[in-house]
């Protein structure tokens, strides 16, 4: 699996950074913090989108040196926000009136890098230069063999942040690589998926249980309606 991506640095004090992004960020994505559960994010996207990310999430796994930045805050808004139609898989449609747009950064935790400093290093990057990443379709594990939620968050945990407007998330290779598929997947199975039942929609959801609180989770939804031009892209 191939993904064009930018390499980027930046300096900080004696501190150098590696950044990479995929390119270009793939138009129809956006991610929401939801304004009525201050931890639930939201996540609308097309299948070229899925894959994409889903890639970088891999890369993500094998760049512990570096960090992995998906800038989604300028990406347009899809025709459908909010949960409609509702969740395919799940009873409980998570509560969606998310409108704070935010980008993605994933962070190898061996890195220990300070999501307080991201505003600063993502300030400071410099133009970059274009490279192009080969993975192994390998990389991926299967999807669902088991739930991520029972075996990885408790030996792995994902820690999340919020800074300058953008969601970190912390954790490591193998914790990467199984989140990856729950992108893969979306871009396989999202479309014609309102086939089987127009009146849901098909989703993925990362959850945060060990603290036993279930409205902590990532709701990625995928959605084939966009506005603009380049639906077919
Ligand atoms: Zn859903
Ligand atoms: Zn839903």
């Amino acid at each position: 699996m191939r993904l064009p991506i930018t390499v980027h640095r930046a300096r900080l004090g004696k501190h150098s950074y590696r950044v990479i992004r995929p390119r270009p960020t793939p138009p129809n994505v956006v991610l929401s913090q939801c304004s009525t559960a201050a931890s639930e994010y939201d996540m609308r996207l097309d299948a070229r989108a899925a894959h994409r990310i889903g890639v970088a999430w891999l890369l993500a796994a094998r760049s512990p040196r570096s960090l992995v930045h998906i800038p989604l805050r300028s990406s347009r808004s899809p025709a459908s926000a909010r949960c409609e139609p509702e969740c395919f898989r799940h009873e409980e449609c998570p509560y969606s009136t998310a409108e704070r747009p935010l980008d993605l950064l994933l962070v190898h935790r061996g890195l220990q890098f300070r999501p307080s400093r991201w505003k600063e290093v993502r300030a400071r990057l410099d133009n970059g230069r274009p490279e192009t990443a080969e993975l192994p379709t390998s990389d991926a594990p299967e999807f669902g063999s088991e739930p991520f939620e029972f075996h990885w968050i408790k030996r792995y945990p994902l820690r999340q942040h919020v800074h300058a407007e953008t969601l970190l998330l912390t954790g490591n290779a193998p914790l990467f690589r199984e989140l990856s598929t729950y992108f893969l997947d979306i871009a396989g199975n999202g479309p014609g998926s309102h086939s089987w039942n127009p009146r849901k929609h098909y989703c993925n959801e990362i959850r945060w249980p060990e603290i036993g609180r279930y409205d902590q989770e990532i709701h990625i939804v995928y959605d084939e309606r966009w506005s603009g031009t380049d639906t077919k892209r």
